[in-house]
């Protein structure tokens, strides 16, 4: 018996990371085009469109982004 291969356990897990960063997962590239019009959408029209929601769950799932955000963040509403 070989004790190399993964297992069922860490199959799975390896599957579902994957279909978390799957494609309808953004780049932070991606994301830095569009947090403008997140941030605009926000302070202007209130509920956000799908794609928009996609920024919102971008930067809860990256601390890179999340903290770029906030600094834009805090730029924006010093204007
Ligand atoms: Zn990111």
């Amino acid at each position: 018996m070989s004790t190399t291969g993964p297992t069922d356990d860490q199959l799975d897990l390896l599957l579902g990371v994957l279909q978390l960063t799957r494609s309808d997962e953004m780049t932070c590239e991606q994301w830095l085009d569009q947090v403008g019009s997140y941030l605009r959408a926000v302070r202007e029209t209130g509920p956000l469109s799908e794609e928009l929601k996609r920024i919102e769950h971008h930067f809860k799932l990256c601390p890179e982004c999340r903290e770029e955000f906030e600094a834009i963040q805090t730029a924006w509403e010093e204007k």
